[in-house]
């Protein structure tokens, strides 16, 4: 199978072929379809597999494809959460590059650094917020962010936010997205307490394993 044989729209396609890709890793071809089609999905992935695009790419798509929601000003309608600095910027990157040939905007928010940058990159408009969600809670806590759009929630690396005790603030920021919503989560392990916290807020997914 070949990235041209999944219903992927032309912006993005020709994003990949630019980055050089040409197939689907497994990862890939398991949760695209379902993914565009907005079902839900609980995904054991290591980092490596391609997860990122297995989630950005869907994201993407079904944002550009909503036509209404990119009319006047732009507010956030995805939002990813990384357990790390490091990774929240990695995922950014993959999302401005298979994004670049559509007009969304996305960004990258993290602690241990000024807020004041973040803050004023918020206030212009992004469509796409990937954080760290210590940062992401505060920032909520200010009024500096309104997810009343948000039609699309990622956990990334779930398990290594169970495990540096993250898991308090996601659930707060869960508590603060708007009830109709896509969740995507992945993660290397499922724990007890993710394959919990899915079962909580899932609404039949797809499971994926590579
Ligand atoms: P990830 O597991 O998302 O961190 O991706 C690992 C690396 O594989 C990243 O550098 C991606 O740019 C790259 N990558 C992801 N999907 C593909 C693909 N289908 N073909 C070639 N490279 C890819």
């Amino acid at each position: 199978m070949q990235f041209t044989d999944l219903d992927i729209i032309r912006p993005i396609q020709k994003a990949l072929k630019e980055e050089g890709y040409i197939k689907p890793t497994p990862i890939q071809s398991k949760s695209i379809t379902p993914l565009l089609e907005g079902r839900d999905l609980l995904g054991c992935a290591q980092t490596g597999t391609g997860k990122t695009a297995a989630f950005a790419i869907p994201i993407i798509q079904q944002i550009y494809n909503d036509k209404k929601s990119l009319k006047g000003k732009r507010t956030i309608k995805a939002v990813i959460l990384a357990p790390t600095r490091e990774l929240a910027i990695q995922i950014e990157e993959n999302f401005v590059a298979y994004a670049r040939h559509t007009n969304i905007k996305s960004l990258v928010i993290f602690g241990g650094v000024s807020q004041n940058p973040q803050v004023k990159a918020l206030k212009e408009g992004v469509d796409i917020l990937i954080a760290t969600p210590g940062r992401m809670l505060d920032l909520y806590n200010q009024k500096f962010l309104k997810l009343n759009d948000v039609k699309h929630f990622v956990l990334d690396e779930a398990d290594s936010m169970l495990d540096m005790g993250m898991i308090h603030d996601v659930k707060r920021i869960i508590s603060h997205l708007p009830k109709v919503r896509q969740n995507i989560f992945f993660s290397a392990t499922m724990p007890k307490e993710i394959s919990k916290l899915a079962d909580s807020i899932f609404k039949n997914p797809v499971k994926v394993e590579v």
